[in-house]
């Protein structure tokens, strides 16, 4: 069998290799053992390969942002918060810029930038990576020492992190594994469900507009017309429904409230304006094209491709002259633009989410340590817990934090 290592880690995703370069750090003996056949396949993916790494959000909104995970994220985000991440990839010559709503990238843009760094801080610290390596099952017969099988080989270990992220993206390794590692140390897993996902519409019109952005749009969800979310921002029609950021930011509300039956939109596309002040702009539009086609006033309000989906919705004749437009019709175009609705029908499969929601019981894990309050010795990090944040880095700073930690509390 070999070596017994101070810590065995599961999944090199951020989370894994953070905590596996933090305990190495800290003297211990560090084996990561990673599925494929290369660490952080999802790391690459982050914000098409430009990665958003944390966000510049103070410590109050941080804490806000996971709703229930906040509170057990505390420590985590204390003892290594953004400021510290930065500085931590700063210190490794990856400088970092600050986008729009607090986003943080690498200067490069390059998430193989952040990848390097997180190998070079396992190996520069004498910590073993080992590739194409699932991890099968683990066991503790002995009262002191984890026995870990992969199809490579045995590995034992006085501790074992699990760090085997979500459901997402299987083809980056992320299928899940952790969960029945977990159940089978008697931990239990809270229901899973994608957090960060689109949303295929019963209109199918969307087809024939897919790929067309929108942009300081306001969406409004109901439910049985009550209110169930809203968001301001861009959003983006696509060949089965809608995505883009104003979508995806209250994804998880409408995941959850779609178990209840299909969930209207309204798409506000000038929400700057009230429905009055916007009626007046669009009689002035027409006073002033009277002798063109409607659809070339309406150009002016929405994206050219979404022009003939208007028009039809609102029973105009495409060719109709603006100066003949009836008030009732131009009443009508205003309430499209004040609300164009869709109906949420499904979300897409988690295996399309950007993060999965639910997870390792919470209850079930020490928020100072990372460590198992059922087994000794047992850790968890990353999107493995039941944490899930919104877009904007939070995620990947959760990662971060939770593996420093772990790493930083292995015994
Ligand atoms: C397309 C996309 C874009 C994203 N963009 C961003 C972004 O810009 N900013 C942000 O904050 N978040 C982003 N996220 C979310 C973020 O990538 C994840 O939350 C984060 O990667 C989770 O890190 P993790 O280490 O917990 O798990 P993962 O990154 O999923 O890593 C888990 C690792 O464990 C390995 N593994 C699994 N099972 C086993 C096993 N049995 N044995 C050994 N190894 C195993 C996997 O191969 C994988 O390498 C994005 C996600 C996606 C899908």
């Amino acid at each position: 069998m070999g070596d017994i290592y101070d810590l065995i880690v599961v999944g090199g995703g951020p989370a894994g290799m953070m905590a596996a370069g933090r305990a190495a750090e800290r003297g211990k003996t560090v084996i990561l053992l990673e599925k494929t056949h290369r660490p952080g396949r999802k790391l690459l993916l982050c914000a098409s390969g430009r990665c958003n790494v944390t966000n510049t959000a103070p410590p109050d909104v941080f804490l806000n942002v996971y709703g229930r995970g906040g509170p057990f994220l505390r420590t985590a985000l204390e003892v290594f918060d953004n400021k510290k991440l930065r500085s931590f990839l700063s210190s490794y010559g990856v400088e970092t810029i600050e986008e729009n709503k607090g986003r943080v990238f690498p200067e490069s843009q390059n998430a193989g930038s952040v990848l390097k760094i997180l190998e070079a801080y396992l190996h520069n610290h004498h910590g073993k990576i080992l590739t194409n390596s699932p991890v099968i099952c683990i066991k503790k017969e002995d009262i002191s020492v984890f026995e870990v099988k992969t199809r490579q080989g045995n590995f034992e270990g006085r501790n074992v992190l699990i760090a085997t992220g979500g459901l997402s993206y299987p083809a980056t390794g992320s299928t899940g594994d952790g969960y029945a590692l977990a159940v089978s140390f008697s931990h239990t897993i809270t229901p899973l469900y994608p957090a960060i996902i689109a949303f295929e519409t019963a209109e199918t019109w969307v087809k024939s507009v897919q790929g067309t952005p929108m942009k300081n749009i306001h969406v409004t969800a109901y439910q049985q017309n009550r209110k169930i979310a809203e968001h301001f921002g861009e959003a983006l029609f696509t060949h089965y429904g809608i995505s883009g950021p104003a979508i995806l930011d209250i994804s998880k509300r409408l995941v959850e409230c779609l178990l209840n039956g299909p969930i209207q939109i309204r798409i506000d596309f000038k929400p700057q304006y009230t429905r009055e002040e916007l009626d007046s702009i669009l009689l002035t539009r027409i006073k002033q094209h009277g002798g063109k086609a409607i659809k070339s006033c309406l150009t002016f309000f929405i994206p050219e491709k979404l022009v003939p989906v208007m028009v039809k919705l609102s029973s105009l004749e495409p060719q109709k002259k603006a100066s003949q437009i009836t008030t009732g019709e131009r009443k009508k175009i205003g309430k499209q633009l004040k609300g164009l609705p869709l109906t949420l029908v499904r979300h897409r499969p988690i295996q399309e989410a950007i993060v999965t929601a639910g997870g390792i019981n919470l209850h079930e894990v020490n928020a100072k340590t990372m460590e198992s309050k059922r087994i000794t010795g047992l850790y968890f990090a990353g999107e493995v817990l039941d944490i899930d944040g919104p877009t904007g880095g939070f995620n990947l700073q959760a990662a971060f934090s939770t593996g420093y930690l772990a790493g930083n509390s292995v015994k």
